[in-house]
């Protein structure tokens, strides 16, 4: 695509002092400048609507996080190593939203380290060494969790003492009871296996709704029978509520509740702060007993004032604007209005989703490459309209979508019309290949 050349020059600058590895969203990407509710803004003022940034969870810029924010740091900032009120009224009101059992927090400044802290967890409380995470599952960035994050692909091997299982997709089974069994069988072969293999099976990490396979998130129920599985092999289950969690689903808070059953440990992310770096692991104190004898866990600015007030204030914001059954309400036309797109074209193969995370799975392409290459088209194209999304899946062609949970009726109208426009584009041109 051709630039402005200010913008060309900018992306060279950032080339040659960051590394081509920093990805930019976009074949133009945008300057932004500017963000407020669900929009992001351009340095010329252009207003781009905002259906993919899913840790601007309660809106850009909310009021009360970036008040509540600015009061701390201006006032005190320091480690969970000093008595402060504002950690324990957060771990309270967090705990608040989780059943009984999970009764422990601590925090971590991003979703990576919770996933590092709750498999370590894990493997204390178990003795054994095995993971057990879904195929195209994203886990995160330390070299520990990138071993069980296959969607870094193979330049990011998986390790030795991690199975795969594939992610619950009911298209490729006739019912729900053949899901369920596969699902079973799945667990099981995997569990065997690391059993042979020496490691044993500390953990099983799912994603509850797995953005990164491409979006599964029915029927609700499955997870329980993956779960019941996993604890017959006296693994601790680990639900990786960094995407789904916080209300995204419309359901609960968490992904896991609408499937019917209660992880060992939960761990939270990217919206909990709403942008401010805050993220936590949420557990059974009996499964921290051993880890917590055996290791001094402290995190420096895991936990800190401002983090902590920033959380306490995204946890009060879906309280009291009732953002879990917007999502669910506002969501609901947002799946409605995605149904009648794919009903209008053969390039949508399918649409998954709950609440305000979909994906719609575009697959009218000879090649799984063709499907890949319409769905950066049709988010290219969408990018030019003013609305944002992005695509993913292990081949790239499911575009994603999962706007803040502001969103309301107008933005659903609006984000359809502009992926109806682009997907007719895209059928008059880039298809035909
Ligand atoms: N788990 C999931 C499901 C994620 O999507 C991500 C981030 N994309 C992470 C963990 C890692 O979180 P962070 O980038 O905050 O380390």
């Amino acid at each position: 695509a051709s630039q402005p050349a200010d913008i060309a020059s900018m992306i060279e600058r950032r080339n040659g002092l960051l590394g081509p590895g920093y990805q930019l969203f976009y074949a133009d990407p945008i300057e932004v400048t500017a963000a407020r509710g669900v929009y992001l803004y351009g340095r010329d003022g252009t207003e781009y609507l905002d259906a993919y940034n899913n840790v601007a969870q309660i809106g850009h810029c909310h009021p009360r996080v970036v008040e509540a924010v600015s009061r701390q740091l201006a006032t005190l900032n320091t480690n969970t190593r000093y008595l402060q009120k504002p950690l324990l009224d957060l771990a309270e009101h967090l705990l608040a939203h989780f059943p009984a059992p999970l009764d422990r927090v601590t925090l971590t400044c991003t979703g990576s380290e919770a996933n590092d802290l709750a498999t370590r967890i894990a493997r204390h409380h178990t003795g054994a060494g095995g993971i057990i995470v879904t195929a195209n599952a994203y886990h995160g960035v330390t070299s520990s969790v990138a071993a069980y994050s296959p969607s870094l692909g193979p330049g990011a091997p998986l390790g030795p003492h991690v199975r795969t299982i594939a992610a619950p997709d009911p298209a490729a089974y006739p019912d729900e009871v053949a899901l369920i069994a596969a699902v079973r069988d799945d667990v099981r072969r995997a569990a065997d296996d690391l059993t042979r293999a020496g490691y044993g099976v500390s953990a099983c990490l799912l994603d509850t709704v797995f953005s990164s396979d491409g979006v599964f998130t029915h029927p609700p129920g499955v997870l329980r029978a993956l779960a019941d599985e996993v604890r017959s092999y006296g693994a601790v289950l680990i639900a990786d509520e960094v995407q789904a969690g916080f209300g995204r689903t419309g359901d609960d808070w968490w992904g896991f509740a609408r499937h019917g059953f209660v992880p060992d440990i939960v761990t939270m992310g990217k919206p909990m702060g709403n942008g401010y770096p805050v993220a936590a692991v949420v557990l059974r104190a009996e499964i921290g007993r051993a880890f917590e004898t055996a290791v001094r866990y402290f995190n420096t600015f895991g936990g800190s004032t401002t983090a902590a007030v920033a959380a306490q204030a995204v946890v009060t914001v879906i309280e009291e604007e009732d953002l879990v059954a917007r999502a669910r309400q506002v969501g609901a036309s947002l799946g409605d209005a995605l149904r009648d797109l794919a009903d209008g074209t053969d390039l949508i193969g399918a649409v998954r989703g709950v609440g305000m995370f979909y994906g719609v799975e575009l697959s009218a392409g000879g090649s799984s490459g063709d499907n890949a290459r319409i769905a950066r088209e049709v988010v290219n194209r969408m990018r030019r309209a003013g609305v944002l999304i992005s695509a993913s899946g292990p081949q790239g062609n499911v575009l994603k979508i999962r706007p803040p949970l502001t969103f309301d009726q107008t933005h659903v109208d609006r984000l359809a019309e502009t992926l109806a426009a682009a997907l007719r584009s895209v059928d008059r041109t880039a298809r035909k290949v």
